[in-house]
């Protein structure tokens, strides 16, 4: 893989702000993902990473409209790793540790995960994986997006430190 610093260095802006690693529960599979609602962006993220392929999913917000949301997502283990490792020293903390579970994964003899990967489920607004922990059972049984929780949570708490500040 080789890219510009220039390139490099908007390929992990977006990767740190919306990108996500996904490694299944029976630690095979490593996914990447980026949603956006820019098809330019997941084409460029297409064009710079020379992998992966890009999903378009639409999904009806509260009011009633419809949305459009385009996914690049990446799963061919090797592939995988190998942008890993370039976006390695761009990651925060958090980030870091979860692409060093990531490339700890072997590959099967044909070097790549499963042949017949589970289709994707997202959640609701069509952003984020549901798999593993990114899933929260309620009392009554409904999955729901932990990212979308806490982008809720963030949400409010800055509309209360808003609202707190203007009184
Ligand atoms: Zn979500």
């Amino acid at each position: 893989m080789v890219m510009n610093d220039i390139d490099l260095g908007w390929l992990a802006g977006i990767f740190e702000g919306e990108g996500c690693i996904y490694i299944t529960q029976d630690g095979r599979t490593l996914r990447l993902t980026i949603p956006s609602t820019d098809l330019e962006t997941v084409e460029k993220v297409k064009r710079l990473t020379g992998i992966g392929t890009i999903h378009q999913a639409n999904y009806v917000v509260k009011s009633g409209e419809s949305r459009v949301i385009y996914r690049w997502q990446a799963q061919k283990l090797l592939e995988v790793q190998d942008l890993l490792r370039t976006l390695l020293p761009h990651f925060g903390k958090r980030r870091t540790a979860k692409a060093i579970e990531g490339l700890a994964i072997e590959p099967n003899p044909n070097g790549y995960g499963p042949r017949n990967p589970q289709r994707l489920e997202v959640c609701r607004r069509g952003l984020h994986e549901m798999v593993g922990n990114n899933v929260a059972v309620a009392k009554n049984g409904n999955r729901r997006c932990r990212l979308c929780r806490n982008e809720r949570e963030r949400d409010r708490a800055r509309s209360n430190r808003e609202s707190l500040s203007l009184s």
